[in-house]
Order: C-alpha cells, then structure tokens, then sequence
C-alpha cells in the first residue's frame, strides 16, 4: 500500500499532451481564396439525384472503394444538406426536382460550391428539356464545377474534387 502511495506521489498528475492543431488550409498547397482555407476541415459532400438514370450514382459509389478511397483526400458523403460544404447533383433536373434542389441548395450553409457530374447535369445529356425536365442544374441553382462524361469515371471525379478542394 504504502508503496504505491509513494509512487503516486511520485508520478504526479498525468495529462495527455493537447494534438496539435491540424491545419488542412496548410496542408494543402493551394493558392487563396481555396474552400480548404474557408472551412479549415475536411469537406462533406450532399449528393441530390434530380432525375440521372444511375449510372453516375454508380461511379459515386465506387469513389468510397478501396482503389479510389475518396476519404483519404478528406472527402466524405454526408446524409444532411445542413452537414454539407458541397452539392454534388447528377441527372437532368427533373421538374418535380426543381423545387427540392433548390431547397436543398438552400440548405447548405455558406460558403459551399455545387458540383455538376455527368452529361445530365452539365447539358441534359441524353435527356432533352421536355415536359418532364426543366433542364440542366445550372438553369436551376449556380453551378461552381462542371463534370463531363456519361458516366464521369471515378478517376476524374477524385481529381475534380482535389482541384476543387485546392479551388
Ligand atoms: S450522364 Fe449518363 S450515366 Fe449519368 S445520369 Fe446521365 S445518362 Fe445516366
């Protein structure tokens, strides 16, 4: 007893050492105004389908897989417009879309970007404004960037969020 009396006395009061803190602004060579310098962390992405036909749902899905692993540039879907820095939209916007899109678009806090991925997205691809569709997703919200490809490769969608992320 009395031997680990004195060895607590001894040893004092351990605390664990603050982390440093992480810097993603600094980490990542960017040149400013960049989204990593706004938000200081790594970014969430809400991802709204306004009509696509699921091939571009696909590519999204595949950034989470262990080749692409969009996490490991900070990166990561979230489930919340409210939780999100980014929009990342695929399909025409479908006329019953519209109305969410931009609600959801509204929800996002500032400052945020949206994304556009696929044909769809950017120019109504395949689709047309018809009846059904009010167009692409810049006639309804602004869009920041724009990803080509039907579908975008999720190659070319982690390079397009890295030069966001430097953006
Ligand atoms: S761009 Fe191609 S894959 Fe993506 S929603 Fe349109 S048709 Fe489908």
């Amino acid at each position: 007893m009395h031997k680990l009396l004195r060895q607590i006395v001894k040893t004092g009061m351990l605390r664990s050492r603050p982390c440093p803190r992480r810097d993603r602004a600094r980490d990542i060579h960017t040149s400013p105004p960049s989204l990593a310098e706004e938000l200081g962390r790594a970014l969430a992405v809400r991802h709204v389908d306004t009509g696509s036909c699921n091939g571009c749902e696909l590519e999204i899905q595949a950034l989470g897989n262990a080749i692409y692993n969009l996490a490991a540039i900070g990166v990561r879907l979230v489930a919340s417009p409210r939780h999100a820095d980014i929009l990342l939209v695929t399909g025409p916007v479908a006329r019953a879309m519209a109305a969410p899109l931009r609600a959801t678009y509204d929800a996002v806090p500032a400052p945020k970007r949206v994304v556009a991925l696929g044909d769809c997205a950017c120019g109504c691809g395949v689709y047309s404004p018809n009846y059904a569709t009010v167009g692409k997703v810049d006639d309804v919200i602004p869009v920041d960037v724009a990803i080509p490809g039907c579908p975008p490769p999720p190659e070319t969608i982690r390079e397009a969020f890295a030069t966001l992320i430097c953006r």
